[in-house]
């Protein structure tokens, strides 16, 4: 896998493999911490600085200590330089030293021996190589491609790290043609016409999805290359999310997030500019659903990791705000612009019925509508059980905003069950973040625990969505419930 190369003259090369960042100049890793004084020591300023600081924040970067180590038959990674060393090859050892004289104290203090000859008997000549330096400085052995010629310059003085060398170029195979076919590549392109193209949603309406991203968005990515990286992320994703083999999702997760970087980095020029043909305005449309899609497989696939509160809220939008800005961006239109009394009466109309409806033996409703009955009985007394569990509300916007988010979420959910299709229940879900109060997402910033309990219903509608065929939402459910529990005493989660 290539690793990827960004900033001024290819400064910095990112392998997703290790999860980590190298300065190819300095021949080290730069740690998350550092790199915003890294790139002001290699004068790279201001608007450079932030364009490259976040298209580095798309990348999953590990602290020192959670960098995998190459195995010791790994050939040596290209930034790096290689140290001569020493393994220890006492049973069970495995110790690795830049010189000698670290090998002969590592001998005495770990082992008790001292005598000082012999040092090839307990010692193996390596070649090592280390991601950090200074306190996070960690050998691991390479071996060297044969073809390659490497000076064996000892190296005993202590000194870990060698100046930068020349060496040859490892041997390619020789060029068979001059078309150049990237069969991977295709094979992702491929993937999408015939299979992802058929699963995504799309923002006006969803009898046209499907020819959408098979027609349109195809025939305006195969003039821009960022789209077509795109298109080649989201494809990549997909089958990600279908692979049976731990392995094999791995590789396509690291091939989507480098197809994602180019892909954002050309989006947010696109984004940037002024536009004011239409061609490009439709191209930028198709980068900003494309964004989304990714940006939800990305928040749903992430390691869960508990928000640490480092940065004190709301100065850091909390996950959860994310994700819902996430899915707003996608841009579905709500179709009419309804009022919140128009919201508020559709939503006991619907209840009414409800009610109505399922005290005479299911009147207008198929009983297979049982999950949907419940929900709705459930969202009808929700107000007065919130009321009980959550005491008496601060102040009369917040009860206003909630009831309206729950009449808004009546509404969604009709939607959503109304049928399968992926579609619809994409819209239902995506129509709530729209009709909700702005005051609402207010109090989801400030973990109010009477939107989150209104949020964590929500979540059915994301689940349904999922459950349908929104692929790329798959463990998000998971995620919102888990941020929501993190801020919602057990009690007030019950409700
Ligand atoms: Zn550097
Ligand atoms: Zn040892």
């Amino acid at each position: 896998m290539p690793p990827i190369r960004l900033g001024p003259r290819d400064l910095l090369e990112y392998s997703a493999r290790y999860g980590v960042l190298i300065c190819r100049e300095c021949q080290y890793a730069i740690q998350k911490s550092a790199l915003e004084s890294h790139l002001l020591k290699h004068k790279i300023y201001r608007d450079e600085r932030q364009r490259l600081l976040s298209s580095i924040a798309q990348l999953e970067l590990f602290e020192p200590d959670d960098v995998p180590l190459p195995t010791p038959d790994s050939p040596p990674i290209d930034a790096l330089p290689i140290i001569s060393g020493y393994r220890c090859t006492a049973v069970g050892c495995r110790n690795l030293c830049a010189s000698s004289k670290r090998m002969r104290r590592h001998r005495s203090e770990i082992h008790g021996l001292s005598d000082p000859r012999n040092f090839s008997s307990f010692t193996r000549p390596v070649k090592l190589q280390t991601f950090f330096r200074g306190t996070k400085l960690r050998y691991f052995e390479v071996t060297p491609l044969s073809g390659a010629e490497l000076d064996e310059q000892m190296h005993d003085a202590g000194m870990p790290l060698l100046p930068p060398r020349v060496r040859t170029p490892p041997e390619t195979p020789p060029k068979s043609s001059l078309v150049d076919l990237n069969l991977e590549t295709l094979t992702y392109f491929h993937h999408f016409t015939t299979t992802t193209s058929l699963t995504l949603p799309s923002a006006e309406s969803p009898q046209l999805a499907t020819h959408y991203w098979q027609t349109d968005v195809v025939l305006q990515a195969l003039g821009r290359r960022w789209l077509m990286c795109g298109l080649l992320a989201i494809s990549a994703c997909h089958l990600a999310v279908l692979a049976d083999d731990a392995t094999v999702e791995r590789v396509h997760r690291e091939r989507s997030a480098q197809f994602f970087l180019e892909f954002s980095n050309g989006w947010e020029e696109a984004a940037n500019r002024d536009l004011s043909m239409e061609v490009e305005e439709e191209a930028k449309k198709a980068g900003g659903q494309m964004v989304c899609i990714l940006r939800c497989a990305q928040w749903a696939s992430a390691e869960y990791m508990p928000d640490q509160g480092i940065i004190p809220e709301p100065a850091a939008p909390s996950q959860l705000q994310s994700i819902m800005t996430t899915i707003r961006g996608f841009g579905v239109r709500s179709g009419d612009d309804d009022s919140q009394e128009q919201t508020f009466a559709q939503a006991s109309r619907i209840l009414n019925t409800r009610s109505a409806s399922n005290a005479g033996s299911f009147g207008a409703f198929p009983p297979c509508d049982n999950t949907l009955s419940t929900l709705l009985n459930h969202l009808g007394t929700l107000p007065s059980r919130m009321a009980e569990a959550l005491g008496k509300p601060e102040n009369t916007q917040d009860v206003l905003a909630t009831l309206s988010a729950i009449a808004a979420l009546v509404e969604c959910c009709v939607t959503s069950f109304a049928s399968d299709e992926a579609g619809t229940a994409w819209r239902a879900m995506a129509t709530w973040l729209i009709k909700v109060p702005g005051h609402f997402n207010h109090m989801v910033s400030r973990h109010s625990r009477a939107a989150l309990v209104v949020l964590a219903h929500w979540a059915v509608l994301v689940e349904r969505a999922e459950h349908c065929g929104c692929w790329f939402l798959k463990g998000s459910v998971r995620k919102i419930l888990l941020r929501i529990a993190e801020r919602v005493p057990a009690d007030d989660f019950a409700v």
